[in-house]
């Protein structure tokens, strides 16, 4: 058997601690909007005690009905410190959105992480971001690890008008968000991407329902060279609601 280079053992060793689960139990639960809740949590096992990195996520684990088995989803951490963690979690119909929507001070849960989010060249001059509310904790993220001087644009897809939330960004990165109502998921975040102007020298970070994702890599793709296009697709519609379910089969890169 080959021996095992240093170099494989620290990357075993990594994907080890970032899968180790540990117990945390909620000190603060409440709604930030109408459709985003902040979960504060203790965590009471240690973590490794690494920087914090931009768009840095966890996953959340939480209890279901069955058999003592737990239900695990990937949620940016808005803010880490001094034994606590703190997720904004969008309020939808999924486990983890209606586990949000109950959690009470003292709830136990379970977490792995933290794991990088931003696999962008840091720290891009020029950004154009694009997200849903999914990526709302990451865009706050990335902005506050950009350098005073970056110039770009960033556009935030939300469900209404009263779930815009005031986000710190450099002075030159105008912050627009687009309240959705009656249009269907994702169309006012493609349609303001793809309209807008993009310097040669941009950097793109998407993170969205998935079938919005990849149609914003394809267009951005065309532009620019690829390792300066990062898309990720959030979480996925159905099927039946995705509007076109072809598209999924036809274009074969995960976001
Ligand atoms: C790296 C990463 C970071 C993320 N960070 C965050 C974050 O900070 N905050 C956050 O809210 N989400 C975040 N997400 C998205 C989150 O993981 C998904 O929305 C997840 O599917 C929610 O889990 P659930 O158990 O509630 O629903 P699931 O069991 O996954 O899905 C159940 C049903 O709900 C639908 N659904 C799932 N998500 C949504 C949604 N957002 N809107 C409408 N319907 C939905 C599904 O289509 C499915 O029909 C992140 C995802 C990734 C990959």
């Amino acid at each position: 058997m080959r021996p095992v280079s240093r170099e494989d053992a620290d990357r075993l060793d990594a994907i080890r601690r970032a899968n180790q689960r540990r117990r945390v139990s909620v000190v603060e639960a409440f709604d930030l909007t109408p459709h985003m809740r902040r979960v504060v949590f203790r965590e009471l096992e240690p973590s490794a005690c690494e920087p914090a990195r931009p768009a840095e996520w966890i996953k959340l684990h939480v209890p279901t009905c069955g058999q003592g088995k737990k239900h695990g989803r990937a949620y940016t951490i808005r803010e880490r410190r001094e034994g606590q963690l703190s997720i904004d979690m969008a309020l939808h119909g999924g486990l983890c959105a209606s586990w949000a929507r109950r959690a009470r001070p003292g709830d136990l849960a379970e977490v792995s992480g933290p794991r990088p989010g931003c696999k962008l060249a840091w720290p891009p001059g020029n950004v154009v971001l694009g997200v849903d509310e999914t990526g709302l904790s990451a865009v706050a993220s990335i902005l506050a690890n950009l350098p005073r001087q970056t110039r770009g644009i960033v556009w935030l897809e939300v469900p209404d008008a009263r779930d815009i939330q005031h986000i710190e960004a450099p002075p030159a990165v105008s912050v627009r968000f687009l309240p959705r109502k009656m249009t269907p998921q994702g169309q006012l975040l493609i349609q303001a991407m793809r309209e807008a102007p993009v310097s040669p020298a941009a950097a793109v970070w998407v993170a969205a329902e998935r079938a919005a994702a990849l149609e914003l890599r394809e267009h951005f793709e065309t532009m620019l060279p690829r390792e300066r296009v990062h898309t990720s697709g959030y979480w996925r519609m159905p099927f039946s609601q995705s509007g076109d379910s072809s598209a999924f089969s036809a274009k074969t890169r995960a976001a």
